[in-house]
């Protein structure tokens, strides 16, 4: 008896202590109703609008998908293990789950459509178009970019009257400067992957997002970037845990 209290008062405690993962969240009011973005880590996000679950390079070591809500829509940026991981999109994809991907993913996780930069697909009444993202100047020791230029998509995605745009893996490329009307801006800013605080503010500067999150930042120090766009008054950067 006292044997079974113990082991009652052990799972009790573990229970408690086994607390629901909290990631941070923030709102932005769109024409079909409020779009939330959850910040799940590093390059992993979620979007919550109109009664559908969106969900961006899900991956197991950023969240525990077993608790997180089941997608109506993944959009899967390239295939590198931190942004395609079949664990990750196990266990929220169903029979019903819209999928968006590049060539390279589709060869490990067969799943869904294809979308080469350019390419442009309507899923559940969101346009969603995928533009280049690669590196210029990062590359292996070997010579070959971290990112060759084809490889991975960014997705410039459109929740009602909002644009966001997700960048993926890149450089500030030169495509860039032709993107207009992006509300929300995610781009990626560690090293030697992806771009440097002065990179990442010369990108933005060129097509001038209202909001930007850096991401996908590592060890880089986020106030970097804070302060290389303080005279920009019409961009607002704003910092989330997304090491
Ligand atoms: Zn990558
Ligand atoms: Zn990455």
């Amino acid at each position: 008896m006292i044997h079974k209290i113990i082991v009652m008062l052990f799972a009790g405690i573990f229970m408690h202590t086994a607390s629901p993962q909290t990631y941070e969240e923030d709102m932005f009011p769109t024409s079909q109703g409020p779009l939330k973005i959850t910040f799940i880590g590093h390059g992993t996000l979620m979007f919550t609008w109109n009664g559908l679950v969106i969900h961006v390079d899900p991956v197991s070591r950023e969240g525990d998908y077993s608790k997180l809500p089941k997608a109506n829509l993944v959009l899967i940026t390239h295939e590198h293990g931190d942004h395609l991981d079949p664990a990750a999109l196990s266990k929220i994809v169903t029979p019903e789950t819209e999928i968006v991907l590049t060539q390279l993913c589709y060869k490990t996780y067969p799943h869904g459509h294809i979308l080469h930069n350019g390419e442009e697909i309507h899923l559940l009444g969101i346009p969603i178009r995928a533009v280049p993202a690669y590196n210029i100047i990062h590359h292996r020791p070997g010579g070959e970019p971290f990112h060759p230029k084809g490889n991975g998509n960014g997705y410039v995605v459109r929740f009602g009257n909002k644009t966001v745009y997700i960048a993926g893996d890149t450089e500030n490329i030169p495509e860039m400067r032709k993107l207009r009307g992006i509300d929300i801006a995610f781009l990626p800013m560690n090293l030697p992957y992806t771009m440097t605080p002065e990179m990442v503010a010369e990108a933005a500067r060129t097509f001038r997002p209202t909001v930007l999150y850096p991401y996908h930042y590592g060890h880089t120090n986020p106030q970097e970037l804070v302060k290389l766009l303080q005279n920009e008054k019409d961009i607002e950067v704003r910092i989330r845990k997304m090491q």
